[in-house]
């Protein structure tokens, strides 16, 4: 999508070519040529390097992130102390030790686990998201068995949700054009409507049992529900009554409540876990992205019982606990406190909140919903006073906030635009960006 070039020039934000940038084709057309078709889409920013708030191409331009990457940059682009972390670890001679015990990853498992609220007792490190996601399903399954039997397997997920690109996690997720390719039908994981307050309006407890009901679900079939503790493509969290009842029904029958927080924790919320907003007690916790702000690793962390259930040997991955990656997330954790980071996404939470309100205020026809917490909002683009979302409008808004020198995601399914930067970003950042958004709002507007 090709955007008309106007300059631009604030603290934050400095365009001075059009977009994509005509020196930068060839790259482009590389890209085209050597990697799937599918990882195209996204504007094209070529990015070079990237600083706290900021990221730069290698022609003058200069992009606010509204990104965090992909909600991976909590602590800021780079943050010194993560890039030193990563250096003096390399330096001390690279070691891959595979699952050797390491002091170092020891340590971070301890440190995850005094940051996790009890019952959580145990971590497991991994690599990715959903590596993290395929655990837990693992673990919720095989616990299932030991309790109830091969009848005990059935895992509830959620309408919409998104739990990674691998076939366990695809299963579990909710959306179903991310489904297709598995070919056949997934038994055994079934999803249910999420209380979001906007397509489903009927916030009561009562939707998610009359939906097992309408789907021949017995409750005691049912050995999880995994739910993340935002939903990521509504960016809504669920009333805190229902989270509540979740809680005491899985309880009643014996099934694993498991909360996906791999975008929504190390602080995305204003919390160290998002979940922790509901105050109930997690069984399985999964985390990702901003564990690190930078580098790959996840983690599963569990109640002591589940976490052991496997026999010593059985539970590895080749990169589990990489040093490099574990310094980063000690690093990670040591900025995200020393400079109170969590307690500042929840400080912005008003600001953000109330500049997106003002914008949703002026353009009420096609913004049918501003959600969130913390430093992660979500404004639903919909067809004209409806509630059909319309992700053409949605597309064209983030093209031309890129053209504008705001760095937005894709929309996310149907058509949700994402706002999730650093959390180390600034009032003044948040007003300047919201000043981008509401242009590229009108600009889109006028060409649809
Ligand atoms: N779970 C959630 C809620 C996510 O948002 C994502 C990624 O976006 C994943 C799991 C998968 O993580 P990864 O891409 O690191 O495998």
């Amino acid at each position: 999508m090709t955007t008309l070039f106007s300059p631009v020039e604030t603290p934050f934000r400095k365009i001075v070519t059009p977009i994509p940038v005509p020196e930068s084709l060839p790259i482009l057309e590389r890209m085209r040529r050597y990697e799937p078709l599918s990882m195209t889409g996204l504007p094209a920013v070529i990015w070079d390097r990237a600083e706290g708030i900021q990221v730069y191409d290698a022609y003058g331009n200069m992009w606010l992130d509204w990104t965090a990457g992909v909600l991976v940059a909590n602590a800021g682009h780079a943050h010194p102390v993560i890039v030193n972390a990563i250096i003096e670890q390399a330096n001390h001679g690279l070691l891959f030790n595979f699952i050797y015990p390491s002091d170092i990853r020891i340590r971070l498992a301890e440190q995850l686990v005094e940051l996790a609220p009890p019952p959580l007792k145990k971590a497991f490190l991994l690599t990715t998201g959903a590596e993290a996601t395929e655990n837990a399903i693992k673990i919720s399954r095989t616990w299932g068995q030991k309790v109830g039997g091969r009848k005990k397997h059935v895992i509830i997920t959620f309408e919409g949700a998104f739990h990674g690109r691998t076939l366990g996690a695809q299963m579990a997720g909710g959306i179903p054009s991310l489904k297709s390719w598995i070919g056949t039908e997934t038994p055994g994981f079934i999803q249910v409507p999420f209380p979001d307050r906007f397509i489903c309006s009927d916030l009561s407890f009562r939707v998610f049992e009359e939906s097992l009901k309408s789907q021949g679900v017995e409750a005691d079939d049912v050995c999880a529900v995994m739910i993340e503790s935002y939903h990521g493509r509504l960016v809504s969290f669920a009333p805190e009554e229902y989270i509540h009842d979740l809680r005491q029904w899985c309880t009643q029958y014996n099934a694993l409540l498991v909360f996906d927080e791999v975008q929504a924790s190390f602080g995305r919320t204003g919390k160290w876990f998002a979940f922790q907003h509901y105050s109930v007690e997690a069984d399985l916790v999964c985390c990702g992205k901003g564990i690190t702000s930078s580098l790959p690793l996840s983690v599963v962390l569990g109640r002591a019982d589940l976490m052991d259930l496997f026999e010593p040997g059985s539970m590895s991955s080749t990169h589990t606990g990489n040093p490099i990656c574990v310094a980063a997330c000690l690093a990670n954790i040591d900025v995200l406190k020393r400079e109170n980071l969590i307690t500042h996404a929840a400080d912005m939470e008003p600001i953000l909140f109330t500049v997106l309100n003002q914008i949703a205020d002026e353009h009420a026809d096609i913004i049918g919903m501003v959600d969130g917490r913390g430093l992660v909002a979500g404004l639903r683009m919909v067809k004209p006073g409806t509630k059909q979302p319309d992700p053409d409008i949605a597309q064209k808004i983030v093209h031309s906030a890129v053209a504008r020198g705001l760095l937005i995601l894709d929309p996310a399914y149907p058509a949700t635009i994402k706002i999730h930067p650093p959390l180390c970003i600034t009032t003044e950042a948040i007003k300047d960006g919201a000043i981008a958004l509401s242009e590229a709002i009108s600009i889109a507007f006028q060409a649809s």
